[in-house]
């Protein structure tokens, strides 16, 4: 598919900046700038090679609008396989939008959203997973959110899909054919063999679908549930690894009624702080329900902090929680030891094992919270170099492959004829296909590039 128009956009961000670019993708790109620019050195932009840069003037009715870097990348070895130019001009405001009027009035239109990207997937330049992933990688704000998207782009696991689907596809079409000779009774696609790529396929997919979890997860950030009784300190530990004043802090039991939540970045790694309502027992209406969502919350967690008072405290809600859990890992936390006697902590201390001592008023064992918190959380979710799913888009479509391979193993099984197994090998096809965009429909592009920047 080739488009016959020329699209134009600022590749970066609105503002003052030293140096900006526009973009101008299409067929007529290079001529078009070359109509408006005045090389240093006399030449003919449009005879220039493909990745080459040229220094010159942009000029509109004999008038100076800038001095420029002229970027030229020619079809198909561009970004989206279209004849591309790049102008590296001074980022002001005024000289970006002059330069932008400028195409636009000479020939090109404004892209859409992400309609650059859309041409280099339309292009086959990538996939429609890697398309998606430039998105992630532009909207990723740590080191683990870049890394699954940088994967994603180079190839990730939509390479590995597009093989296992091009085998499965040879053999639907070995028992279409089959149909034709359904009176012969013949089998063209071997059994054993299409059982043993069947159960290939189901591996994968669920080692990938297993994989959203932890990806999920760091896109979104790690959940972490602060647990504890009204008043110790639960608000206050959370603005002091927030740095800031967001949760409300107050000495009157149960003003946490709500649960509030907010994102760090602790080691490369997004941490999502829930501060619960406390978990005590209560007759308030208001409390209760802020009580229920507190073990919707811990449910969710990965891990739960559980925070006491070393000057007032009470196990018992320690051995509940992890008896509530017990497969939820706890990590118990003494508050305010700014206020305890070394005697009173040797005490706390022989009683819990595993404990932490720190006061969320003076920051003292904060970072040594911080650091506790990475190290846990990083080494179980982020071992191994095993490609992750984070795009919803992609569990969803994985877990209806799944579904659909399960059924033709199942049909295997029980000696179902070659017609109705073609039905739910399509349906599979389908989905897989979906993954990599293989098969597409207009309104899953359009959902999918509205989404990103306009330049991209
Ligand atoms: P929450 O109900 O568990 O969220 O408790 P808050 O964070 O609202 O804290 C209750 C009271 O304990 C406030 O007056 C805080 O200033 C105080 N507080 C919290 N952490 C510490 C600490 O480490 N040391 C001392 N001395 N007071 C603290």
């Amino acid at each position: 598919m080739s488009y016959s128009d020329n699209i134009v956009a600022m590749a970066t961000p609105p503002g003052t900046g030293a140096i900006a670019i526009i973009r101008i993708s299409g067929p007529e790109a290079i001529a078009l700038v070359s109509k408006h620019f005045e090389p240093i050195k006399p030449k003919d932009l449009t005879k220039q090679k493909s990745h080459t840069i040229h220094l010159g003037h942009v000029v509109h009715q004999e008038k100076v609008l800038d001095k420029v870097l002229v970027s030229i990348f020619k079809s198909p070895n561009s970004y989206t396989g279209e004849n591309v130019v790049e102008i590296s001009c001074h980022g002001s405001p005024y000289i970006q939008q002059q330069l932008l009027q400028l195409f636009l009035r000479t020939g090109c239109r404004m892209a859409t959203a992400g309609e650059f990207t859309l041409r280099a997937f339309l292009n086959g330049k990538m996939d429609l997973s890697q398309a998606e992933a430039v998105a992630d990688l532009i909207a990723s704000d740590s080191e683990a959110s870049h890394e699954i998207a940088v994967q994603q782009m180079r190839g990730g696991f939509s390479n590995e899909i597009q093989k296992l689907r091009e085998e499965l596809l040879n053999f639907a079409s070995l028992i279409e054919l089959e149909l034709d000779f359904s009176q012969e009774d013949v089998e063209f696609a071997d059994r054993t063999q299409f059982n043993s790529l069947l159960k290939r396929i189901s591996e994968v997919l669920k080692k990938l679908i297993d994989s959203f979890a932890i990806g999920n997860v760091i896109k979104n950030g790690i959940p972490i549930a602060i647990v504890g009784k009204p008043n110790v300190g639960k608000s206050t530990l959370l603005n002091a690894l927030l740095n800031e004043e967001r949760a409300i802090v107050s000495n009157i039991p149960g003003t946490t009624r709500d649960t509030v939540e907010d994102q760090i970045n602790l080691g490369g790694i997004n941490f999502r702080f829930i501060d619960t309502a406390g978990i005590r027992e209560t007759q308030d209406m208001v409390e209760k329900i802020g009580i229920e969502k507190t073990f919707d919350k811990i449910e969710n967690a990965k891990l739960i902090l559980f925070l006491f008072d070393g000057l007032d405290y009470d196990l018992k809600e320690l051995e509940d929680l992890k008896g509530k859990y017990p497969n939820k890992e706890v990590l118990p936390i003494c508050n305010k030891v700014d206020l305890l006697t070394i005697v009173e902590r040797d005490q706390i201390q022989s009683s819990v094992s595993d404990l932490l001592f720190l006061s969320a008023k003076d920051r003292t064992g904060v970072p040594e919270l911080e650091q506790k918190l990475s190290s846990l959380v990083v080494s179980g979710a982020l071992s191994g170099d095993s490609t992750i799913v984070s795009n919803s888009r992609h569990y969803d479509a994985l877990l209806k492959a799944l579904e659909e391979i399960q059924k033709v193993k199942e049909g295997m099984d029980m000696g179902l004829s070659s017609d109705l197994m073609a039905i739910d090998i399509r349906q599979a096809l389908y989905h897989l296909g979906e993954i990599t965009g293989s098969v597409t429909t207009d309104d899953l592009l359009g959902n999918i590039f509205s989404n990103f920047c306009i330049g991209k």
